[in-house]
């Protein structure tokens, strides 16, 4: 596997698509290691759906916690940690993913002949054996104009292509 140049942006951005925005100020936060209810607080978010968020955010490895017995009120506190060296395996990982997958469909689009009608696109097999004619809507398949998708799905490779060293 080849190094990749990670910046806080390109993981921030990766964590949104790949787990869901809700988590990304949850790691902006673990900048330095901080306590959940302090995490809540700053975020004005419920205590509870800051620790939900972490609990998931721990499931995937990302995150890590110090737990500590206050000798006082007999309660536990959390200290929350993010694990930069998980997280960067974690985004490399999603990344070399959908890199693979982007080129099977650049290919699959380059290579193809696609027909398409307002409700299905279909090979030319599928277009030959009905006749040109969709078997569900009742349209006429037409060859389609994939040079928007090819050239979308270009972008998106040379992008991820770019972050590699
Ligand atoms: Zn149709």
């Amino acid at each position: 596997m080849m190094d990749m140049d990670l910046d806080e942006r390109t993981i921030l951005n990766v964590i949104s698509e790949s787990i869901g925005k809700e988590y990304v100020p949850i790691i902006e936060q673990l900048s330095k290691p901080k306590h959940d209810d302090k995490i809540a607080e700053e975020l004005n978010m419920k205590a509870t759906i800051v620790r939900t968020l972490l609990n998931d955010l721990h499931a995937k490895n990302l995150v890590e916690y110090k737990r500590t017995k206050n000798k006082k009120t007999g309660w536990y506190t959390y200290l929350w940690k993010k694990r930069d060296k998980e997280i960067r395996r974690f985004i490399k990982a999603y990344l070399e993913n959908k890199l693979n997958e982007l080129n099977r469909q650049l290919e699959i689009e380059q290579n193809d002949v696609i027909f398409a009608c307002s409700c299905s696109r279909v090979s030319l097999d599928v277009a030959m054996e009905n006749n040109f004619v969709c078997p569900h809507c009742n349209e006429k398949f037409d060859r389609l104009n994939n040079k928007k998708i090819i050239r979308k799905l270009k972008a998106e490779i040379a992008k991820i292509n770019s972050l590699y060293k």
